[in-house]
């Protein structure tokens, strides 16, 4: 078993393990019932998707980031480093501020 992915909520953690089982990829959620103990302040619990078999994770790695394409939650692009000046530039603009050269 491999803990592999954090969900944000319950319908999200039993897509992905769908989306899982259609590429061969078994998968589980654990997590999600989970009460703090009497007594105390119950516990916000995420559900977390469980890899049965630990070699699947490369597999399962393309899976999520289909999933989290399909959902439009693709991480932004990070900043790029111009080519003719080595200056740094944010993910949102494709010329640099700095020498105006386009992005490569
Ligand atoms: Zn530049």
């Amino acid at each position: 078993m491999l803990k592999f992915y954090e969900a944000r909520d319950s319908l999200e953690a039993r897509q992905l393990v769908d989306a899982l089982a259609a590429h061969r990829v078994e998968a589980t959620v654990l997590g999600e019932y989970l009460s703090g103990a009497a007594g105390e302040l119950p516990a916000i619990n995420f559900p977390w998707v469980w890899l049965i078999n630990n070699e699947d994770l490369v597999a399962a790695q393309g899976v999520l980031d289909g999933f989290m394409a399909s959902r439009g939650n693709l991480p932004k692009a990070g900043p790029w480093v111009c080519e003719d000046c080595a200056a740094q530039v944010d993910a949102g603009f494709d010329i640099c501020w700095q020498c105006g050269a386009s992005r490569k």
